[in-house]
C-alpha cells in the first residue's frame, strides 16, 4: 500500500514561506495533481515529496513510513521532469536500463523490466534509436519509460508536457492516464494547466500563496468551486462573475437586471449583501439554442458584442448590465454583432459569493 500523507508540511526560503502548513492524504493508486498558479508552491511540495528538497516543518510519509530524513534513493519514488534528459549517445533500450544497472541489479533483470516498460508504453520498435532520432512525444515516453523500470510505488511527474506543442500535449495526456490505468500505481502529477488537471486527476489539489484552497475531483472543483478563484481557474472560459447586491430575495445586478437569488443561496443571504453572482457560458443560452431545460431559469435580453465559432457551439460575448459575459449558443447559426438575442440562464447552476471574502454562499 503506497498512501502518501503530508501532515502541516512547511517550506521556508529564507524569510520567505513558500508552503503553509499544508495537510494532504493521497491514497493508494490515486491520481492526484498538483495545480494553481505559477509560484503557488506546487514544485516545491512536489520536490518536498520526492526528497530533493528539505522541508522546513511538518511530517511526510510515504507507505506508512515517515520520509523527513530519507535521501531520494531511498524513498521508492520516480520522477519525470519537464526536461527529460535523455543521455544522447544511448539507445532507446540503453537509457531506459541505466538506472538499474547503476543500482547493478542482475543482467537478465534488467532486461525484463526494460521489456515490460517498453511494451507498456509501446517503445518495442524504437530499442536500438538514440533520442535524436526520436520525436518529442516518442522522447517523453522513453522519459517515463525510465520510471517504470524501477517499480517504484509513487511516480511524480513536474509539468511533463509544458515543452510539447498542444497536439503532442493532448496525445501525451491519453498515454499517461492510460499508463496509470495499467500501472496502477500512486501518481502526483504538478501543471500550471487546468485542463491537464481537469483530464487527469482523480482528485484535484488547487493551490494558491503556499496554501491549498480546495482538494476534490474534477467535478466538485467544477461544481462547487470554494470561492471566486477556484470559480475562475477551473473550466474555460472561466466562470462569468458579475456584482450583485440582495434585498429581498432579489439579486440586483451591476445597479440593471434583476434576479430572484438563486435556490441554492436564498436563506443564507442577507439584506444588503453585495455579492458576486457567477454562472458558466454553459448555462446562459440564446433561447432556442440551448441544451438542458430543466429547474428554475431567467430570461434575459441581450445585446451580443463577439462570437466565436468553435464548430458544434458558437461562444457568444454579450453585455449583461455593462458587464462581458460569455454564453454559449448551441446547434449555432451566424450571428452579427450588436444583434439582441432572448437567452436564458439555468439559475439553478448558478453560484452567489461573498463580494468581500470570495467565499462561497451555497446551503
Ligand atoms: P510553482 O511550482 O507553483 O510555480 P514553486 O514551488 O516553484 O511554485 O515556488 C513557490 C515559491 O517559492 C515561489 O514564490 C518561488 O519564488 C519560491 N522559491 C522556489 N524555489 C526557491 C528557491 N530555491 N529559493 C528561494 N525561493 C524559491
Amino acid at each position: 500500500m503506497t498512501e502518501v500523507t503530508l501532515s502541516n508540511v512547511v517550506k521556508k526560503y529564507g524569510k520567505h514561506q513558500a508552503v503553509h502548513g499544508i495537510d494532504l492524504g493521497i491514497h493508494d493508486g490515486e491520481f492526484v495533481v498538483l495545480v494553481g498558479p505559477s509560484g503557488c508552491g506546487k514544485s516545491t511540495t512536489l520536490r518536498m515529496i520526492a526528497g530533493l528538497e528539505e522541508i522546513s516543518g511538518g511530517e511526510i510519509a510515504i507507505g506508512g513510513r515517515v520520509v523527513n530524513d530519507l535521501p531520494p534513493r531511498e524513498r521508492n519514488i520516480s520522477m519525470v521532469f519537464q526536461n527529460y534528459a535523455l543521455y544522447p549517445h544511448m539507445t532507446v533500450r540503453e537509457n531506459l536500463g541505466f538506472s538499474l544497472k547503476i543500482a547493478k541489479r542482475p543482467v537478465d533483470e534488467i532486461a525484463k523490466s526494460v521489456a515490460e516498460a517498453a511494451g507498456i508504453l509501446g517503445l518495442d520498435e524504437l530499442m536500438e534509436r538514440k533520442p535524436a532520432e526520436l520525436s518529442g512525444g516518442q522522447r517523453q515516453r522513453v522519459a517515463m519509460g525510465r520510471a517504470i523500470v524501477r517499480h517504484p510505488d509513487v511516480f511524480l511527474f513536474d509539468e511533463p508536457l509544458s515543452n510539447l506543442d498542444a497536439k503532442l500535449r493532448t496525445q501525451m495526456r491519453v498515454e499517461i492516464k492510460k499508463l496509470h490505468q495499467k500501472v496502477g500505481n500512486t501518481i502526483i502529477y504538478v501543471t500550471h494547466d487546468q485542463v491537464e488537471a481537469m483530464t487527469l486527476a482523480d482528485r484535484i489539489v488547487l493551490m494558491r500563496d503556499g496554501h491549498i484552497v480546495q482538494v476534490g475531483t474534477p467535478l466538485d472543483l467544477f461544481n462547487t468551486p470554494v470561492d471566486t478563484f477556484v470559480a475562475t481557474f477551473i473550466g474555460s472560459p472561466p466562470m462569468n462573475l458579475v456584482d450583485g447586491e440582495v434585498s429581498g430575495g432579489t439579486l440586483s445586478l451591476n445597479g440593471g437586471i434583476e434576479l430572484s437569488v438563486p435556490a441554492s443561496a436564498r436563506s443564507l443571504v442577507r439584506d444588503g449583501q453585495k455579492v458576486r453572482f457567477g454562472f458558466r457560458a454553459d448555462n446562459l443560452m440564446p433561447v432556442g439554442h440551448s441544451v438542458e431545460e430543466e429547474g428554475e431559469t431567467a430570461e434575459l435580453d441581450l445585446s451580443v458584442t463577439l462570437t466565436e465559432p468553435l464548430g458544434t457551439e458558437t461562444l457568444l460575448f454579450a453585455d449583461l448590465a455593462g458587464v462581458e459575459v460569455q454564453a454559449k449558443m448551441f446547434n449555432p447559426r451566424p450571428v452579427a454583432p450588436g444583434e439582441a438575442m432572448k437567452f436564458r440562464l439555468m439559475l439553478d447552476k448558478t453560484h452567489v459569493f461573498d463580494a468581500a471574502s470570495g467565499k462561497a454562499i451555497r446551503g
